[in-house]
């Protein structure tokens, strides 16, 4: 369903991203893994389009989407849930649900979307009229990717949606990304918390100062306590 290939992204005079190819086929959880700085957060905001590539190609379905605007991307059902939980803190709840759903022209379905998400996150509809900025972390996080959701995306990238939450509600998060995976949405994940990301996937890559460092299963990863260390710091 994606495919990068030969990526480059730079910033100036950093390049962040050099010669990286990955796949992700239809229906696959795929894990990006590596520490800080690694260029996880670039490869992904380049699939979305929010920065250009400098070299490379990005298919999704068969098509180059490398120049197509972030926008169009959406359209396409290429979606990101981006890090850090960036929902519309003076907006209301459901103000940002609906915000999700600014590209789609079929008002039935954007409700039954949106009685969906009130339904699986009763908290939502608690605080459907109140800003979006009183929710907590967890909550918020809750609420970023059901706004993604809110596009029905074919695929979605999440880019850490543990960072920062409680070990119980970062179980919560990913039991319900596990659940979008069973759905049949076709998921690329970067996290740190590489351990609750290997349980779910179902292949992994690990990046490491801007290049590929491993790719396959996520099984070996967790086996081998050597390459966690030297990859991933746990
Ligand atoms: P993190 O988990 O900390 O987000 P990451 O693996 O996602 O790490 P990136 O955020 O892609 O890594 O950063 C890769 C490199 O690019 C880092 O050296 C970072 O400092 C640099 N970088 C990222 N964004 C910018 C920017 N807007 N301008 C300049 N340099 C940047």
């Amino acid at each position: 369903m994606l495919t990068i290939e030969g990526l480059r992204v730079s910033y100036g005079a950093i390049t962040a991203v050099r010669d990286v190819s990955l796949s992700v086929g239809e229906g696959e959880l795929v894990a990006l893994l590596g520490p800080n700085g690694a260029g996880k957060t670039s490869t992904i905001a380049a699939v979305s389009g929010l920065v250009p590539a400098q070299a490379g190609r990005i298919l999704f379905n068969g098509e180059d989407v490398t120049r197509v605007q972030a926008e169009d991307r959406i359209r396409r059902g290429l979606t990101v849930t981006p890090e850090g939980r960036r929902v519309f803190a003076n907006l209301t709840v459901g103000e940002n649900l609906r915000l999700g759903a600014a590209i789609r022209r079929d008002p039935r379905g954007v409700a039954d979307d949106l009685e969906r998400f009130l339904e699986l996150f009763p908290v939502l509809r608690e605080r459907y009229a109140q800003p979006a900025g009183t929710l907590s972390g967890g909550e918020q996080q809750m609420l970023a990717i059901s706004r993604s959701l809110m596009s029905r995306p074919k695929m979605l990238l999440l880019d850490e949606p543990s960072l920062g939450l409680a070990p119980q509600i970062v179980a919560r998060i990913f039991d319900f990304i596990g659940g979008l995976k069973r759905e049949g949405l076709t998921l690329l994940v970067v996290e740190q918390n590489a351990e609750q990301a290997l349980r779910f996937a179902d292949r992994a890559y690990v990046m490491s100062s801007g290049t590929l460092r491993y790719s396959g299963p996520p099984g070996d990863l967790l086996d081998d306590h050597g390459l966690l260390k030297l990859y991933i710091g746990g």
